[in-house]
This record gives C-alpha cells, sequence and structure tokens, in this order.
C-alpha cells in the first residue's frame, strides 16, 4: 500500500467540482420534486446539502457522510443496496419519470415499478459514472489519471498503470471504487473514492469484497500506506536462534547468494515498534491500522504474490553485500560527476526509488527499500 499524495490535488478538486457541481445540482433538483416517498425526499435533500463533499470530500469527509446516512437512513440504504436494476429497466424509469422537452421520444410504459426500484434508477441517473468515463467536455476518467499521473498501482506496487491517450491507442489505469458503486450509488463520482489501480488488483482481487474507511487502509488517506510501519523482510527456514543470530543470518544470506535460493520466504509484517505507544489513543489507532493493513494484504494478496518476486530478492542480496558503506563512499568520491550526493549512488546500486515519498514511481519500490533496510543500508 503506497499513498497517493499530489501537489495538484487542490486543482483537480476544483476542476471535478466545476465541472460536475452544476449536472449533479440540476438532476437532484429535478429529483427531489419528482420523489413519491417523504423520506425518500429527506434523504434526496441530505444528499443536495452533502453535494460538495460527495464529489470532492477526503476518505475521511465520506465516511462521515456514510455514517451519518446509516444513522438517519438506514432502511432506505438497506433497500437501495439489495435492489439490481437492468440498464433496460432503469433507462426506462428515468425516461418515464425524469424526461426533458428536448426528449421527443415516448417513453415505453413500464409497470409495478416500485418507489425504492425509481430511488435506485434515480441515484445512478445522478451520480452517473459512465459519463464520466466517457469524459465529454473537458473532463473525464482520461483527464483525471493523466493531471494524477499515478505510474505505479497503489495497492500492489508490483504493476505499472501508465496512461496512453493518442490517436494510436489508449490506455489507463483503471479506476477502483474504493466504496462500491452497487452499494454506493452515491459515492460513484467521489474525486477521492476514484482509486487508479491496476487490473489485477482491481478487476480480479477486490471484486465484490466491501471496501470502507475503518475496514482498509485507503491510498487518498495519510494513514492509508504501509510506511515503514509494515514491512517486507527475508525469512530462513532453518535460522536457529539459539546460536550467535548475526552469524547464522550472514551464512543464510550467503547460502540464497550462492544459489539455494528458493529456501526463503518473504514475509510481509508488523515492525516491532521502538517505543512503546503510551496514550489509550495511540493503542487504539495502531490496532486499527494493523487490522486494515491487514485486510488490505488478505484481499490483494500480498503475501502469496510477492513470493514470486525471490529472484528480484535475491539479487538484493548480492548487491548488499558488494555495496558496503565504504563501497558507497568510494563511489561518491571516485565519481564525483555522476554521484552529486549519497541518495544518487543509492539510486544506481538499487535501481529503484527507495525514499518514502518516491514509493509509487517504480514497481517493487516498498520491496526494495525494505530488504535493502533489512541487510543493512541506511536510508533516511
Ligand atoms: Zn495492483
Amino acid at each position: 500500500m503506497i499513498r497517493i499524495n499530489r501537489f495538484n490535488f487542490k486543482q483537480i478538486t476544483e476542476q471535478h467540482l466545476n465541472y460536475f457541481e452544476k449536472f449533479f445540482e440540476d438532476k437532484l433538483i429535478t429529483v427531489i420534486c419528482k420523489a413519491e416517498l417523504k423520506n425518500h425526499k429527506n434523504f434526496l435533500e441530505y444528499l443536495f446539502s452533502k453535494k460538495v463533499t460527495l464529489l470532492t470530500g477526503t476518505p475521511r469527509e465520506l465516511e462521515f457522510i456514510r455514517n451519518e446516512l446509516y444513522n438517519r437512513y438506514k432502511n432506505i440504504l438497506v433497500e437501495v443496496e439489495n435492489i439490481t436494476l437492468t440498464e433496460v429497466l432503469r433507462k426506462s424509469i428515468i425516461k418515464q419519470n425524469l424526461r426533458t422537452s428536448a426528449d421527443n421520444e415516448e417513453p415505453k410504459e413500464i409497470e409495478n415499478v416500485s418507489p425504492i426500484q425509481k430511488l435506485r434508477a434515480y441515484l445512478e441517473y445522478i451520480f452517473d459514472y459512465d459519463h464520466f468515463v466517457r469524459g465529454t467536455k473537458g473532463w473525464g476518467a482520461y483527464h483525471l489519471v493523466k493531471q494524477l499521473k499515478v505510474e505505479v498501482c497503489p495497492y500492489c506496487n508490483r504493476h505499472y498503470t501508465s496512461t496512453l491517450d493518442c490517436p494510436i491507442g489508449k490506455t489507463r489505469p483503471q479506476l477502483d471504487h474504493f466504496y462500491s458503486q452497487e452499494k454506493y450509488p452515491y459515492f460513484a463520482l467521489s474525486l477521492f473514492n476514484l482509486v487508479p489501480s491496476c487490473y489485477v488488483c482491481n478487476s480480479n482481487l477486490k471484486r465484490n469484497n466491501e471496501f470502507s474507511y475503518n475496514t482498509h487502509l485507503h491510498p487518498y488517506d495519510e494513514e492509508g500506506e504501509f510506511s515503514d510501519r509494515v514491512r517486507f523482510s527475508v525469512n530462513f527456514p532453518k535460522q536457529n536462534l539459539q546460536t550467535d543470530e548475526k552469524k547464522e543470518r550472514q551464512r543464510d544470506y550467503l547460502s540464497a547468494w550462492l544459489g539455494n535460493s528458493d529456501d526463503f520466504k518473504i514475509s510481509l509484517l508488523p515492525v516491532k515498534l521502538r517505543d512503546p505507544l503510551t496514550s489509550v489513543e495511540e493503542r487504539r489507532d495502531y490496532a486499527k491500522f494493523l487490522i486494515r493493513a491487514r485486510n488490505n494484504c488478505k484481499v490483494f494478496k500480498l503475501r502469496e504474490l510477492y513470493q514470486n518476486h525471490k529472484d528480484y530478492v535475491q539479487d538484493i542480496i548480492i548487491n548488499a553485500i558488494v555495496y558496503s558503506e565504504s563501497e558507497i563512499q568510494n563511489l561518491l568520491d571516485a565519481f564525483p560527476d555522476l554521484f552529486v550526493e549519497r541518495k544518487d549512488v543509492l539510486r544506481m546500486i538499487t535501481s529503484n526509488y527507495i525514499s518514502k515519498e518516491e514509493l509509487d514511481k517504480r514497481v517493487l519500490a516498498k520491496l526494495t527499500r525494505d530488504i535493502w533496510q533489512e541487510f543493512g543500508l541506511k536510508i533516511e
């Protein structure tokens, strides 16, 4: 889990809001007038009162709205969640009930549509994600990912998610709805509910798993990354901790280097805290973080998938043996034109971006940072 943090969030937020607020407002007003039941009307009016936050609220703010909605309108939400409309029915409901004067085509008569089916159709009409994907008139999915420039999937840090948009071809990262569209149709257009991610994480692994701020780490949140609290590590099976541990580990590293190679595991575990947590709040927050981190690992199969990178880890082990601290200093002294500072040498020997802020620049950067650190490299 790597955090998505961008200097241009403010500008992107403004663009998203400018583009959608007007549509959104007009559609919501129309739908509020058409709502058949008083509590449906109240529910839609509540959404109207939160329109700016719904579109551009932070993950924490969206979670707040979700909780408030469940406190006030639980019955409606439970019903809305359990309804799936066919495309035909949704379109028919919208045509029949919200037909504009510009739309000359007579709607097909549909019978026995319940108020809750109508509400579901209205929500999908207001929070129209397909419209965002089509990206007409200067704002949409491609515009968003081009500005965010998320080059590596924040969930796995294993796949590139580059964007290409030119006459010869197009591709972009998938946009995962952190809060699913099925369960939370009113978050379908929320900017910080759209997580650029790879196909494997979004379509193969997350699929219908329900995420929320309290159960999973959110890549747009400052608490949404593993950081140094959860790290990759190398575990050798025959490590005998009764003997001189350091010596034993050194021998095992070398045997891995020499090609006894698959006989280790890559683990991903919480790091033992150096300073004990003193306050109740700190302990509670840390416990929550661990639960969320564990859930992310489980859904995205991080422990299992990272076992496929043992060869890469072996290369790190070799390099960690070759490039000792004195060797790094030698390189710095010998090539002043190539390396301005120590960090430049580290970039070269690790072939990756290993500072905390740059882990989203290249695949496997988190793995690289953690394993090099484990083998003694001082990074920060
Ligand atoms: Zn991924």
